[in-house]
């Protein structure tokens, strides 16, 4: 609903004066600073966010750092150096950036902080991204779905098996400020059941330090579950869920679980996931993943967009957050988009149906 009316009023801006140079554009220079082409989702992003900046009249200097932190640093040196009117960033380590944010400051440049806060820094204008601790949540509900204990609102099931299940636990890079929301917001629902007794950690492996993926990466999960798998599970137990903060952290773990030996069935555990990559919806069709969280990267787009403009015409952009986006230095103002839970009965009606994927590229 939020994102609806983002939508709309980005509509109304682009509408009134009718094509290019409207909305502040006027052949200005973006900068837009993605992480990495590795993952599915940033070139979502990255083309979205192009694509709408362009609609608008702006010129778009659009750069991915192959999650290398000097490559991006040095690209946001550069467009300040080409004149670039304000940044839009993803960061890949939220804590780097602070000196090329002076930079940008110094020249009067309004820094967007695209779905990471960018940490330790003044020279961060606005957040723009989804409610990180609700993703987490709906991780968590999409695991104790698939273990018949909840509804994936979180709702406890009446009479449901009293378990216990095994459950493993995997989070993001620790550099990355959401992998903290995204675990505490999975904690907060799984924390009270591995409390009772009805979720077990074979591994004891609970806190983020240890169960952290840097920079996200699958082949990381993928040797830390084999050797989770070697160490706790060689004894015939079997592991039933794991809370995966990412698809290609679910990719990873499907991998390691192949490799030793499980396959899809009865037997197969709940995995969870994030994104909506396609390699990923197709795995919740095969019955490898049971669930990803959808992020609309086309809203969040809108949303970025939107403010950078606002922000260009002397305007306040449109914030629905001031509270919880503490990066260190200070609240940064944020916009939140609301994310969905993704599994194999509502993947039509909510990716096919918004054109995120089509039908062919899901099943073909
Ligand atoms: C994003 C997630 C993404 C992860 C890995 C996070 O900051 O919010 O959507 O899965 O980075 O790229």
């Amino acid at each position: 609903m939020a994102a609806g009316s983002m939508l709309a009023l980005a509509a109304c801006s682009g509408g009134a004066g009718g094509g290019g140079g409207e909305g502040g554009g006027d052949g200005g220079l973006i900068g837009v600073a993605m992480p990495t082409k590795s993952s599915e989702r940033w070139i979502q992003d990255g083309d979205s966010v192009k694509e709408q900046l362009e609609e608008q009249g702006f010129k778009v200097d659009l750069q991915y750092a192959e999650d290398d932190i000097p490559t991006q640093v040095s690209q946001v040196e550069n467009m300040i150096t080409k004149g670039a009117e304000a940044l839009i960033i993803a960061a890949i380590d939220g804590t780097t950036l602070s000196e090329v944010l002076q930079t940008a400051a110094d020249a009067e440049i309004p820094v967007i902080s695209y779905d990471r806060l960018i940490r330790d820094s003044e020279n961060v204008d606005y957040y723009a991204s989804f409610d990180n601790f609700v993703v987490g949540q709906q991780q968590a509900w999409s695991v104790l779905n698939g273990l018949g204990l909840t509804e994936l609102d979180g709702t406890p099931i009446e009479g449901a098996p009293e378990g216990p299940f095994n459950i493993e636990l995997f989070a993001g890079s620790l550099d990355d400020n959401n992998a903290f929301f995204f675990f505490d917001g999975a904690m907060n629902e799984l924390q009270p059941l591995i409390d009772d007794g009805t979720l077990v950690v074979k591994s004891g492996q609970t806190d983020i330090e240890q169960v952290a993926t840097l920079r996200w990466d699958g082949e990381t999960a993928q040797s830390r579950m084999e050797d989770i798998l070697t160490a706790n599970y060689s004894d015939g137990s079997q592991v039933d869920a794991v809370l995966s903060p990412y698809d290609g952290i679910s990719r990873g773990i499907i991998s390691a679980l192949e490799g030793a030996g499980y396959s899809t069935g009865e037997e197969w555990p709940i995995i969870s996931g994030q994104d909506a990559e396609l390699d990923s919806v197709k795995a919740i069709n095969a019955g490898e993943q049971y669930a990803t969280i959808f992020k609309d990267t086309r809203e969040l787009a809108t949303v970025a967009v939107d403010m950078a403009t606002a922000l260009l015409e002397g305007e306040e952009p449109e914030v629905n957050n001031t509270e919880d986006y503490d990066n260190g230095v200070k609240v940064v103002p944020s916009y939140l988009l609301d994310p969905v839970i993704v599994v194999k009965d509502n993947i039509t009606e909510v990716l096919v149906d918004s054109g995120y994927w089509t039908e062919e590229e899901i099943n073909g």
